[in-house]
Protein backbone atom coordinates (compact mmCIF):
# COMPACT_ATOMS: atom_id res chain seq x y z
CA UNK A 1 0.00 0.00 0.00
CA UNK A 2 1.33 3.42 -0.92
CA UNK A 3 0.45 6.36 1.54
CA UNK A 4 -0.93 9.85 0.42
CA UNK A 5 2.22 10.84 -0.73
CA UNK A 6 3.38 8.32 -2.85
CA UNK A 7 5.56 6.57 -0.47
CA UNK A 8 5.60 3.13 1.19
CA UNK A 9 4.38 3.00 4.65
CA UNK A 10 6.91 1.45 7.13
CA UNK A 11 4.39 -1.50 7.64
CA UNK A 12 3.66 -2.43 4.12
CA UNK A 13 7.40 -3.84 3.96
CA UNK A 14 7.34 -7.37 3.78
CA UNK A 15 10.15 -10.00 3.85
CA UNK A 16 11.84 -10.59 0.51
CA UNK A 17 10.59 -13.81 -0.74
CA UNK A 18 13.01 -16.08 -2.51
CA UNK A 19 12.59 -15.37 -6.15
CA UNK A 20 13.51 -11.71 -5.01
CA UNK A 21 16.12 -13.01 -3.18
CA UNK A 22 17.66 -15.31 -6.36
CA UNK A 23 17.71 -11.90 -8.19
CA UNK A 24 19.66 -10.41 -5.83
CA UNK A 25 22.27 -13.03 -6.33
CA UNK A 26 22.38 -13.33 -9.91
CA UNK A 27 22.14 -9.19 -10.73
CA UNK A 28 23.59 -6.76 -8.43
CA UNK A 29 24.88 -9.24 -6.13
CA UNK A 30 26.65 -11.43 -8.77
CA UNK A 31 30.31 -9.63 -8.74
CA UNK A 32 30.25 -10.34 -4.81
CA UNK A 33 29.22 -14.10 -5.19
CA UNK A 34 32.26 -14.33 -8.28
CA UNK A 35 34.47 -12.81 -5.83
CA UNK A 36 33.58 -15.74 -2.77
CA UNK A 37 33.70 -18.59 -5.41
CA UNK A 38 37.25 -17.47 -6.94
CA UNK A 39 38.29 -17.26 -2.96
CA UNK A 40 37.07 -20.69 -2.50
CA UNK A 41 34.72 -19.57 0.07
CA UNK A 42 32.24 -21.96 -0.59
CA UNK A 43 34.83 -24.78 -0.31
CA UNK A 44 35.96 -27.41 -2.69
CA UNK A 45 34.85 -30.71 -4.24
CA UNK A 46 35.37 -33.34 -2.09
CA UNK A 47 35.90 -35.75 -5.47
CA UNK A 48 39.80 -36.91 -5.21
CA UNK A 49 39.86 -36.37 -9.34
CA UNK A 50 38.48 -32.67 -9.03
CA UNK A 51 41.88 -31.67 -7.22
CA UNK A 52 39.70 -29.26 -4.98
CA UNK A 53 37.96 -27.52 -7.81
CA UNK A 54 35.80 -24.34 -6.56
CA UNK A 55 32.41 -25.57 -5.73
CA UNK A 56 29.06 -23.21 -6.45
CA UNK A 57 25.98 -23.03 -3.36
CA UNK A 58 22.96 -24.65 -5.18
CA UNK A 59 19.63 -24.92 -4.37
CA UNK A 60 17.46 -28.16 -4.88
CA UNK A 61 14.11 -26.34 -4.85
CA UNK A 62 12.97 -22.78 -5.04
CA UNK A 63 10.65 -23.18 -2.06
CA UNK A 64 11.41 -22.47 1.29
CA UNK A 65 12.40 -24.78 4.10
CA UNK A 66 12.75 -27.58 1.35
CA UNK A 67 16.43 -28.26 1.77
CA UNK A 68 19.55 -26.37 2.81
CA UNK A 69 22.13 -25.26 0.52
CA UNK A 70 24.09 -27.84 -1.67
CA UNK A 71 27.32 -27.37 -3.60
CA UNK A 72 27.92 -28.31 -7.55
CA UNK A 73 30.97 -28.79 -8.51
CA UNK A 74 31.09 -27.72 -11.94
CA UNK A 75 34.08 -29.80 -12.85
CA UNK A 76 32.39 -33.20 -12.14
CA UNK A 77 29.16 -31.74 -12.31
CA UNK A 78 28.22 -33.42 -9.29
CA UNK A 79 25.76 -31.94 -6.80
CA UNK A 80 27.17 -32.12 -3.18
CA UNK A 81 25.31 -32.31 0.65
CA UNK A 82 27.65 -29.18 2.38
CA UNK A 83 29.46 -30.25 5.35
CA UNK A 84 28.75 -29.47 8.46
CA UNK A 85 31.41 -27.13 9.79
CA UNK A 86 30.77 -25.24 6.35
CA UNK A 87 28.86 -21.86 7.04
CA UNK A 88 26.58 -22.62 3.69
CA UNK A 89 25.21 -25.72 5.21
CA UNK A 90 22.76 -24.52 7.52
CA UNK A 91 21.20 -21.80 4.61
CA UNK A 92 17.86 -22.41 3.14
CA UNK A 93 18.89 -23.70 -0.69
CA UNK A 94 15.74 -21.50 -1.75
CA UNK A 95 18.14 -18.17 -1.13
CA UNK A 96 20.11 -19.72 -4.20
CA UNK A 97 17.66 -21.22 -5.76
CA UNK A 98 18.04 -24.31 -8.77
CA UNK A 99 19.57 -22.15 -11.24
CA UNK A 100 22.38 -19.88 -9.39
CA UNK A 101 25.33 -22.35 -10.65
CA UNK A 102 24.53 -22.57 -14.37
CA UNK A 103 23.49 -18.93 -14.51
CA UNK A 104 26.93 -17.89 -13.12
CA UNK A 105 28.88 -20.21 -15.90
CA UNK A 106 26.43 -19.21 -18.49
CA UNK A 107 27.97 -15.19 -17.88
CA UNK A 108 31.60 -16.29 -17.09
CA UNK A 109 31.94 -19.63 -19.26
CA UNK A 110 35.81 -19.22 -18.29
CA UNK A 111 35.38 -20.72 -14.65
CA UNK A 112 33.53 -23.96 -16.09
CA UNK A 113 36.38 -26.49 -17.10
CA UNK A 114 37.44 -27.59 -20.87
ZN1 LIG B 1 34.01 -32.23 -8.51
Amino acid sequence: MVSRLGKPRPCDRVAPTPVATQLNVSLSGFPAQLHKYEDLEFGHCPNVACQNFPVLPVGLSNDLRVETVKLFCPRCEQVYRAAVHDAPSTLDGAFFGTTFPHLLLLLRPGLAPP
